[in-house]
């Protein structure tokens, strides 16, 4: 029997234009739309930031949820995840969605330099947000984009600012923080099980790296993430259609390693998330 595995589709991103690939999906109307779509090829989770009109990345509760309401009616059951991610929004922003109870947002457990930016996420906001998340019964994904960051989320599970088991995000390929290297995925993997057993993890990798860490997540028992807030082509030189396609590429490939794209409940199940609100 082939052994699930969550596809999560993170559409929109902070930072991609409409220049870059017409299909990123900026509006309420688009967002909801390409998670439809991505929802019928096999995605299970959905990675949500909003912009605002201008296509800026935005913090908008109304927005969030506005855009949640309308994949919650179009797509049954897919566990909806808020970004709390910086990238051009105010720190005490950040966590404003959250009252709006999405079923899981991002948590990033520690700073880190990007190409041209640090990305601050200093202890006083980390434990700021993994409380409003614990308030709310929201499961955090923390995003590990540097090695202490893994070691931060075990203090946090220990001091009762995480439940455990967690889910844990490996996010490879920015430049300035961790390599996509299928040894370094190894070795954090390794320590994961070691520090927070029962733990679950997904490997995302950005840009051209998107597709072989795909390849690693699959025949380690992870679990994969696409679309096109990481990469807006399907391979060199073409750009991706809709994140719909960047999905049905992964849940192909997932025979190979004699998997297939678990469906909501079961992912549901998988990460300990409560029913469909
Ligand atoms: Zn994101």
């Amino acid at each position: 029997m082939a052994d699930p595995v969550i596809l999560t589709v993170a559409i929109t991103g902070s930072q991609p234009t409409k220049q870059q690939n017409p299909a990123v999906p900026i509006s309420t109307a688009e967002q909801v739309e390409s998670t439809q779509a991505a929802f019928e090829a096999g995605a299970a989770l959905v990675h949500i930031h909003v912009r605002d009109d201008s296509g800026k990345s935005s913090s908008d509760p109304d927005r969030f949820a506005r855009v949640q309401e309308g994949i919650r009616k179009h797509c049954p059951g897919i566990i909806v995840q808020f970004s709390t991610g910086g990238r051009g929004r105010e720190a005490s922003e950040r966590g404003s969605a959250l009252q709006h109870r999405p079923d899981m947002a991002s948590l990033a457990t520690g700073s880190v330099n990007f190409a041209t930016m640090i990305y601050e996420n200093p202890p006083a906001l980390v434990e700021g947000l993994a409380k409003s998340m614990l308030d709310h019964e929201v499961k955090p994904e923390i995003e590990v984009f540097d090695l202490a960051m893994l070691y931060n989320a075990k203090d946090m599970v220990d001091r009762g600012l995480l439940k455990a088991p967690v889910h844990v995000q490996f996010v490879m390929g920015i430049p300035n923080a961790l390599p996509a290297r299928e040894r370094t995925l190894d070795f954090l993997v390794e320590e994961l099980g070691s520090l927070l057993p029962g733990a679950t993890w997904t490997a995302a990798a950005i840009g051209r790296h998107q597709l072989t860490a795909n390849h690693w997540a699959l025949a380690r028992g992870g679990h994969a993430r696409t679309g096109l807030e990481d990469n807006v082509y399907f391979e060199k030189g073409r750009l991706a259609a809709s994140n719909a396609e960047l999905v049905a590429r992964v849940a192909e490939i997932s025979a190979q390693y004699d998997r297939r794209p678990a469906t909501p409940a079961e992912a549901r199940r998988l990460l300990g998330l409560r029913p469909q609100a």
